[in-house]
């Protein structure tokens, strides 16, 4: 299938330029962006000039931030073409519905993508957790902001999520590896004086069946950089580590990816069975615990942020 990749930014060079390239599915037939292109593809600066020009696109993956998604994403379904989302799917829960609604009124596909669901170790952790009674669950995302997201100044604007833009992956696997539900019972939230969204977070959950349920999330951690989720139940520990490409049962060490191995494929993977089926996923959960927990946080001011010396 054709496909046009949107935002040719890190993410895209990083990830879906290859990953479509390796794949039997997806044909990289055209990306628009304002500044980026992918050398002996067809570059459009403007998205609908895109759409009107290559109606043989069937497919349309967007990797812009989450502010300018809603717009992009309106507009190709608008025009007929089915739509991948990067993760966060929006900027707000809201948009993310009528997006889902005017897709289904469309017979489009639209999937919110959350790559952290497809590390390597997510899906055995998933069965693994399946029926034991949990205790308590900690998540410890802590990350050097600068060494990950250089240059990006919207990740410091509202609805650029701060610290959330990795822990919403953290709170991916969480969703998808727990049989329950959980909600945000509270958050405090370090927010530097200079920007709109925090630089650390500590969140504390409600879990159905009273386990002990939180998290940390920290863009200040120099050295070592760790994400890592916990689980104690009553018949032993399970830790997954590196964004879920290693799982440790009790000790026992399984997996040897590097953190996002195989990630990018599965998502296409997925997108292509949805697009050859119809299919919709818009899996929100994440989202609705990022957006709650800075709807109910308490803000705590904390040094500026600068990237580079002053
Ligand atoms: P990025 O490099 O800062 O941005 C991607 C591209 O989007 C930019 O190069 C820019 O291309 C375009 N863009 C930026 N602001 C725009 C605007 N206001 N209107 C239209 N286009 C705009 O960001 P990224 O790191 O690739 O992240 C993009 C998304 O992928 C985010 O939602 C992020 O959470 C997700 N993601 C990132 C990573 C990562 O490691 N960085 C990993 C997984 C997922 P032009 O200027 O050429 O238009």
């Amino acid at each position: 299938m054709k496909i046009a990749l949107v935002g040719i930014g890190k993410i895209a060079v990083d990830q879906h330029v290859p990953v479509i390239a390796g794949s039997s599915d997806w044909d990289l037939a055209a990306t628009v962006s304002r500044h980026g292109a992918v050398e002996g593809v067809e570059a459009f600066t403007d998205m609908g000039a895109m759409l009107e020009a290559r109606s043989d696109i069937r497919v349309v993956s967007l990797c812009l931030p989450p502010v300018p998604r809603f717009d992009y994403a309106m507009q190709t379904l608008k025009a007929g073409r089915h739509v991948m989302l990067e993760k966060p799917p929006g900027a707000t829960i809201a948009e993310c519905h009528a997006l889902e609604a005017a897709a289904r009124e469309a017979g489009l596909s639209i999937y919110a993508t959350w790559h952290s669901r497809h590390a390597d170790m997510v899906a055995a952790a998933k069965v693994w957790l399946a029926e034991k009674v949990l205790r308590s669950l900690t998540v410890t995302w802590k990350e050097d902001v600068r060494r990950w997201h250089p240059g990006q100044a919207w990740i410091w604007e509202p609805g650029g999520l701060g610290v959330f833009d990795p822990g919403i992956n953290a709170l991916s696997i969480v969703t998808e590896i727990l049989p329950d539900d959980i909600h945000v019972t509270h958050a405090e939230l370090d927010v530097p004086e200079n920007c709109q969204t925090p630089i650390g977070a500590r969140i504390a959950f409600h879990h159905p069946k009273g386990a002990q349920v939180s998290a940390v999330f920290d863009w200040r951690q120099e050295g070592d950089q760790t994400w890592e989720i916990e689980a104690v139940t009553e018949a032993g520990t399970l830790k997954l580590s590196d964004g879920g490409a290693v799982m440790e049962v009790d000790g026992t060490r399984t997996g040897d990816a590097a953190p996002l191995g195989g990630e990018y494929p599965r998502l296409y993977d997925r997108m292509a069975q949805l697009v050859s089926k119809g299919g919709i996923d818009m899996d929100l959960r994440p989202m609705t615990l990022v957006t709650d927990a800075l709807a109910i946080g308490r803000r705590h001011a904390v040094a500026a942020f600068f990237e580079g010396p002053q």
